[in-house]
């Protein structure tokens, strides 16, 4: 079975990032997604480059496009209007956050007039009649959720505030995902849980960030990389690694996979070619 994919990127900073990420799109666009999206900044420093991102997106690549938002350092009024703005360039997916506290700051404190959590956000969206709504779910637990079992509560509050589905953090084996979404539905969630894939192109990155969000890493994994590193087959190990961990989720009934391609987009795409998803070609391009 192929599963349906979808791609995570991220808006550039610069002029060599902003021909990165359009690189990144000619490459995977003919995989045909089902929608890529486009992260908001943390402490939404992106706000005004994420909305031109998909909106440009949405126009020129023919790909449906959804945009981040989180509720950090805004208003409601201000939330809402971003989200308007995203809804007037025609883009109507949303993935709607919390999200992370501005660099500097440990923890999230709400805006005085702001949503206080991604609850409230997701009611406030689907209240508007406007958007599809999608959430992020965390199957080695979000660092400040109680334990596992609250987690898993929190995600249903959001899914049932007008959500269709979840895509989840990045983790490192199959089986971390399958027990999560056991889990779920043991908790009565029916709604899609899709894991979220992250192509490892540089594993000292990815091991900091993995830290930093209190995924659990397998010390297998660390000693492939050393061991790769020495070698200088890093990329190799990767794709390897990567396509395992799909092919196990797909092998247990996952149809869905989300990747972080984090704007580059070889791995991604090799590790897509490996599960057997190729490019598609439109027939009015055909000679
Ligand atoms: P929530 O799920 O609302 O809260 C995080 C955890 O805290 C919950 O899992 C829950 O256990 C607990 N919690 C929070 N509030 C309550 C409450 N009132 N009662 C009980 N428990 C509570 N960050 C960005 O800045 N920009 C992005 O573009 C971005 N994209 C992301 C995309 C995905 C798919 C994922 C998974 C994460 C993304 N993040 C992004 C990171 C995200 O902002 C952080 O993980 C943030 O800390 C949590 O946001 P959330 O909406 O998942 O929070």
């Amino acid at each position: 079975m192929q599963p349906q994919i979808s791609f995570e990127f991220f808006p550039p900073r610069n002029v060599e990032g902003t021909f990165r990420l359009w690189d990144a799109v000619q490459v995977l666009a003919p995989l045909d997604p089902s929608f890529v999206s486009v992260t908001y900044g943390a402490g939404g420093t992106t706000r005004d480059l994420t909305r031109d991102v998909v909106a440009t997106l949405h126009k020129h690549s023919g790909l449906r496009t959804a945009a981040h938002l989180t509720c950090v350092n805004a208003t409601r009024e201000e939330t809402l209007a971003v989200a308007q703005e995203f809804a007037k360039a025609g883009v109507k997916d949303i993935v709607a956050l919390r999200g992370d506290p501005p660099k500097g700051e440990n923890s999230f404190t709400a805006h005085p007039d702001g949503f206080a959590n991604s609850v409230e956000l997701i009611e406030a969206l689907a209240d508007t009649g406007d958007f599809t709504i999608r959430v992020g779910a965390y199957p080695d637990k979000h660092p400040e959720a109680a334990d596992m079992q609250a987690d898993i509560d929190w995600l249903k509050r959001k899914l049932d505030a007008g959500a269709t589905e979840a895509l989840t953090q990045f983790f490192f084996e199959a089986e971390t995902f399958l027990r999560f979404r056991d889990a779920c539905a043991k908790a009565g969630i029916d709604k899609q849980i899709v894991p979220g894939i992250l192509p490892i192109e540089n594993w000292k990155g990815a091991r900091n960030f993995a830290t930093r969000c209190g995924t659990t890493i397998p010390s297998w994994v660390d000693d492939a990389f050393a061991k790769a590193e020495r070698d200088g087959r890093e990329d190799l190990l990767a794709t390897a690694i990567c396509t395992e961990l799909c092919s196990d989720l797909i092998d247990e009934g996952v149809d869905k996979l989300h990747f972080y391609t984090l704007n580059r987009p070889e791995l991604t795409r090799d590790v897509c070619f490996a599960l057997g998803v190729t490019p598609k070609v439109k027939l009015e391009h055909v000679a």
